[in-house]
Order: C-alpha cells, then sequence, then structure tokens
C-alpha cells in the first residue's frame, strides 16, 4: 500500500549535493528525507580515482566516497529512501512528490539535487575502456595522463577548455571534431589555436575506441566525415566533451530552466523562483561541475533553507494569532 513520508525536508538527488544538503539539514533539525533516485550516489559512482575531493592525501575511490558520505548523512539523522521520483507539484508548501513506489514525499521544504549527465558518444570500447582511459572530465582525470598524449572530442565551450585545461599536464593534445569549425567562443578558439601543444582534427567523428585488456585505451578509429576516409590516432587518453544533460525533465514547466535545461537560481544562491523550493549541484551549475562544489550548494540550499523554514514557522504562529 502506498505511504506517505512526510519531512521537514525533502531532497530529490544523493550526489555531493544532495547529501551535503542532508547533513546539514540533519544537523539542523529539520530530519530529512533523501530520495535517492535511479543513480545512488551520483556521477562519481560511476568514477574510479579522487584525487581533487578536499580531506584525503592519498588518492580515494569515487564509489567509496559516496558511500561515506551517505553514512555520514544517515549516521546524522538522513533517512535514505531508495525510490525514483516520477513527478512533483510545487504548488506548496508543503512540496510533494510521487515515487516509482507509489509513495508520496511531502517536505515544507523542496532541494532540488538532480545533477546531471555527461553525454557519451555511443560508439563501440568507449564503454569497456570507461575509466581504463575514456573519461568525459579532464579536471578530475586530466592529472593522470602527465607526459602522455591525449585527444578530446567535441567542438563546444566544454571541450576547448578541457583540451586547454589538459596541456597543462600533456604536451601532445589533439581536439577532434565532426565540423569544420567550433562553436566554442571566440576567445577560448583562439587561445586553443594558439596553444603549441594543440592541434586541431577536423571533419572527423569517432568510429570507436580501442585498447587492449589490461593496458586500456590505445587508440581512437576515426572516419573523415567528408571522404569517409578511416584513420587511426593512438592515444593514452580520450576525452568525451560533448555537453552535459542535466536532469530536469521532471521541472519543465514548473521552474525556469535555461537554454541548456539547467535550473535558473537567484545567482550566488541556490535559490528557485519558488520560495521554499532549491536547487544545488551539477542541475543548476554548468560552470563548475565539480564534487566540492556540488557539495558547497547542497551546504547553501540547506543553510537557506532553514532560515525558510524559520520565516515560514514565524509567519504561520503569527497568523494562527489572529
Ligand atoms: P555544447 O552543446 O555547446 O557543444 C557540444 C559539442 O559537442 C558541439 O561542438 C557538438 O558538435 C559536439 N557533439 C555533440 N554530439 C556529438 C557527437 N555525437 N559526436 C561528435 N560531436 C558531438 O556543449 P558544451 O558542454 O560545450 O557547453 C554546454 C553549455 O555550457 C554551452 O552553452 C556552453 O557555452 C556552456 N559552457 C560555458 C563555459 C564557460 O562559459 N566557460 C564552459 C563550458 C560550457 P557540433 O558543433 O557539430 O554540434
Amino acid at each position: 500500500m502506498a505511504t506517505t513520508h512526510k519531512t521537514r525536508m525533502l531532497i530529490i538527488g544523493s550526489g555531493p549535493a544532495g547529501l551535503s544538503a542532508a547533513i546539514y539539514g540533519a544537523r539542523a533539525g529539520m530530519q530529512p528525507i533523501v530520495v535517492q533516485g535511479l543513480q545512488p550516489g551520483g556521477q562519481l559512482t560511476i568514477t574510479t580515482d579522487v584525487e581533487n575531493y578536499p580531506g584525503f592525501r592519498d588518492v580515494i575511490q569515487g564509489p567509496w566516497l559516496m558511500q561515506e558520505m551517505q553514512a555520514q548523512a544517515e549516521h546524522v539523522g538522513t533517512r535514505m529512501i531508495w525510490d525514483t521520483i516520477l513527478d512533483v507539484s510545487l504548488e506548496g508548501p508543503p512540496f510533494r512528490a510521487t515515487g516509482d513506489s507509489g509513495d508520496i514525499y511531502e517536505g515544507d521544504v523542496l532541494v532540488i539535487a538532480t545533477g546531471a549527465q555527461a553525454k557519451w558518444l555511443g560508439v563501440p570500447g568507449e564503454q569497456e575502456f570507461s575509466g581504463k582511459g575514456v573519461s568525459a572530465c579532464a579536471t578530475c582525470d586530466g592529472f593522470f595522463y602527465r607526459g602522455k598524449k591525449v585527444v578530446v572530442i567535441g567542438g563546444g565551450n566544454t571541450a576547448v577548455e578541457e583540451a586547454l585545461y589538459l596541456t597543462n599536464h600533456s604536451p601532445d593534445v589533439t581536439l577532434i571534431h565532426r565540423r569544420d569549425s567550433l562553436r566554442a567562443e571566440k576567445i577560448l578558439q583562439d587561445r586553443l589555436f594558439a596553444h603549441p601543444n594543440v592541434k586541431v582534427l577536423w571533419n572527423r567523428k569517432v568510429d570507436s575506441f580501442v585498447g587492449e585488456d589490461g593496458k586500456g585505451l590505445t587508440g581512437v578509429k576515426l572516419i573523415d566525415t567528408v571522404t569517409g576516409e578511416e584513420s587511426l590516432v593512438e592515444t593514452d587518453g580520450a576525452f568525451v566533451a560533448i555537453g552535459h544533460a542535466p536532469a530536469t525533465e521532471l521541472f519543465k514547466g514548473k521552474l525556469e530552466l535555461d537554454a541548456n535545461g539547467y535550473i535558473v537560481v537567484e545567482p550566488g544562491t541556490p535559490k528557485t523562483a519558488i520560495p521554499g523550493v532549491f536547487a544545488c549541484g551539477d542541475v543548476m551549475d554548468h560552470t563548475y561541475r565539480q564534487a566540492v562544489t556540488a557539495a558547497g550548494t547542497g551546504c547553501m540550499a540547506a543553510l537557506d533553507a532553514e532560515r525558510f523554514l524559520a520565516e515560514h514557522d514565524f509567519k504561520a504562529a503569527q497568523a494562527a494569532k489572529v
């Protein structure tokens, strides 16, 4: 039978943003419920080595970090529920969410931390060598390719920024793009073209990622989109940078989304246009997209949620007196 779960603070999403909101929310007495979603722990659960999350001198594993974050959130009083939200009603408070299980979740505040997913090419070898040479995040994994040869696939701002970032580590960066011009901003293009460590392969699409068992990725097989000619580029690392898709399907028509589908918040805050509804992490941030920045905005959401509830409760108490 369907159950209704009521809480002061309902959090959708269990990556670093959602769990940080939960840790702060629980410690502020809001007894949060976190509905975990299809990928409990978020994007970090599909990465391996993490070297840029502060507090750990040695390399740690993404899935382990998320288990620890979840345990910490539970330890301070968060209730984790494994369900996938299929519908939300933002006419609150209370705000209501309906799960795949049929259960209803009601929160006096709602924190949206549904994250984003890197887009993948979907070609042979991509999944096989994911984490073994194929990555979607240069800031996360670029360091592992010090002195090595890398390629970046894509032609937007992300691809160009990733290529430029990789020049900090690699003397040999190749950008592979399917057309003969980039869509990245001109200033980024100028920097890219001027960089001595970067070359660009135009009009090439990736046919497949190739490698060897045990050795990981060794190359990328390309097809010339004009001539149809096939070629193989040897490489140690390949960074797929063809965009991200924020998980905002649930909120279309209910919250303002930007042209790329990210939730619009009041600048510098996690506040959406609906009082009591907050968005944090990658679902509202297409610029930084780091675990540590997601955790930071999760904390901000909890602090603002606490202030919202204090004000809301005060007004309700005043109204009850009249
Ligand atoms: P974009 O959608 O801007 O670019 C995606 C790129 O990947 C395009 O060049 C596209 O090619 C290519 N691509 C898409 N699918 C495929 C495919 N299947 N095979 C090969 N290539 C493919 O995504 P970004 O992540 O670069 O940027 C997203 C948004 O975030 C943009 O608005 C961007 O401006 C913004 N952003 C801003 C930054 C900043 O201001 N510093 C940094 C990063 C992003 P094609 O050009 O042929 O369509």
